[in-house]
């Protein structure tokens, strides 16, 4: 057992089974044997219907989805109402809808004797695959891998995060209700190394691994996988530019940076954390993006006023911090917060922290290299676009970038150069799930979404028939 702590006052939410080898065990053969029973024997259409029920049985309870996910994570009710939850259930009518109209390929090959032969291509389940996913969008994260990974035809075995258990296990109930054979979700709970995640990547009956969260957990995941030679797809960490032109709209730049900085208290792994500024602008920028910063109203998750949760958890708090601190031994001018705020007595055992804004920076600093994952950017100013898109690729990274132009023309030629799996131009955030979304560089392998994720989720076979 393990608690689930509140990240918003310290309390006790749940006690959680950890899940050991015993339990990977027991989840990884129900899998396998699910694959050939009543789930592997539907058609497509058969299968799309349930995962049709899933979505709505989601939305028949989403108030309870809702509460359960904001209690786990502490994010204001008014963010999981937008996107955790309704994006949640999307993720199976979206996959349910998509794998049924896509189309093989086939190519008549002539042959010596004139009769020929045809070439044709099907796409079969790949069979168990383990699901392995962060906490910071805990329900929309795990059915964006476990939507395509049923709609293909495939079982799962699912480890949430430590952190965000429930929602998880309450899917359980929504897809025994819509139907969905025993066997073909599982979910067992626990921590990485020498619990359920590490056992679920070294089982041997896991045919494909498909994981969100820290570069570096994805390294020692692809260790696993390489015995056996097992498949994966990954989503990781990143450090996410803004470039933001002096021929911007300042509205929607103001208003694009401040959620890429500071939605779900900055624990958004396509949020930004490096915003570049073409100097002539840079000052009026800066005041106004501290203007705003300034107005976010920190508060429990069912606080109707609040937009501005804690972070996941005491432990993350330190991590973030510790970047807080190392900002200003770095040379950082804090231009908003840098601390911990100053909150009423009942929440103040939370996971609280400051949204915070550095000028002043160079672009060595560990603060602008490494991903912190919290409520905090460093505004950097720049001077030409041929430099700036230079200093925007300087990581090891290459998950998102935001670039704010009114100008097409410079929009387009930048958005090529950027090294990210995913450019925003006068956005963030915004969405189209049949778009391929993932990471270059240490952000990540393979590409989900739309008809990408079958790369992964589906193999694809060639039948080779002489006529
Ligand atoms: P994490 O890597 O610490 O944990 C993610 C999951 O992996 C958890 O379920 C954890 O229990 C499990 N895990 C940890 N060690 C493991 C091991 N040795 N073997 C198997 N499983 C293991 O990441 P996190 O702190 O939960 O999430 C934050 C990170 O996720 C950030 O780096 C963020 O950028 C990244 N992220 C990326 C995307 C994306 O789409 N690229 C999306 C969300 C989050």
């Amino acid at each position: 057992m393990f608690e689930n702590i509140s990240p918003v006052d310290g309390s006790l939410i749940s006690e959680v089974c950890e899940g050991k080898q015993a339990e990977i065990n027991q989840a990884v053969a129900a899998a396998k044997a699910a694959l050939n029973g009543p789930w592997g024997k539907m058609t497509q259409d058969e299968r799309s219907a349930i995962l049709h029920k899933v979505a709505d049985g989601v939305t028949a309870r989403f108030d309870e989805f809702l509460a359960a996910e904001c209690r786990d994570t502490g994010k204001p009710e008014s963010l999981a109402r937008m996107i955790d939850i309704p994006r949640g259930a999307a993720n199976f009518k979206v996959f349910a809808d998509l794998v049924k109209n896509i189309p093989g390929e086939s190519f008549e090959l002539a042959t010596p004797d004139g009769a020929g032969a045809l070439n044709y291509s099907i796409r079969v389940p790949r069979g168990v695959i383990g699901v392995i996913s962060p906490w910071n969008l805990p329900l929309l994260l795990m059915t964006w891998k476990v939507g395509p990974a049923l709609a293909c035809g495939n079982t799962v075995v699912v480890k949430p995060s430590e952190e965000t258990p429930t929602t998880a296990t309450m899917l359980g109930e929504v897809m025994k209700e819509a139907g969905v054979p025993d066997g073909v979700y599982n979910v067992v709970h626990g921590f990485g190394p020498d619990s359920a995640g590490a056992y679920l990547t070294q089982h041997k009956d896991v045919d494909g691994i498909t994981f969100t969260g820290e570069t570096r957990t994805g390294e020692i995941i692809m260790r696993a996988c390489a015995n056996d030679l097992r498949n994966i797809s990954f989503e990781l960490g990143g450090k996410n530019p803004a470039i933001v032109f002096a021929d911007c709209d300042m509205d929607k730049a103001i208003e694009g940076t401040m959620r890429s900085a500071f939605a779900n208290c900055g624990q958004v792994c396509l949020g930004t954390e490096r915003v570049y500024v073409e100097r002539p602008i840079f000052d009026e920028f800066l005041i106004r993006l501290k203007e705003k910063g300034s107005q976010l109203v920190l508060g429990k998750p069912d606080d109707q006023k609040a937009n501005f949760g804690p972070l996941v958890s005491k432990e993350h708090q330190q991590k973030v911090l510790s970047y807080y601190k190392k900002a200003v031994e770095e040379g950082a001018t804090v231009e908003l917060g840098g601390g911990v705020p100053d909150m009423p007595t009942d929440l103040q055992a939370g996971a609280w922290v400051e949204p915070t804004i550095w000028t002043g920076l160079n672009d060595d600093c560990s603060v602008v290299r490494e991903e912190i994952f919290g409520p905090c950017c460093a505004l950097l100013p720049f001077d030409d676009e041929y430099d700036v898109i230079r200093r925007a690729n300087d990581t090891d990274y290459g998950l998102a970038c935001a670039i704010w132009t009114e100008n097409n023309s410079r929009a387009v030629r930048v958005a090529r150069q950027i090294d990210a799996g995913i450019i925003w131009v006068n956005s963030w955030f915004l969405r189209d799930l049949r778009t391929p979304f993932g990471g270059m560089k240490k952000s990540g392998i393979g590409r989900e979404g739309g008809v990408h994720g079958l790369e992964f989720y589906a193999e694809l076979k060639n039948v080779c028939l002489k006529v």
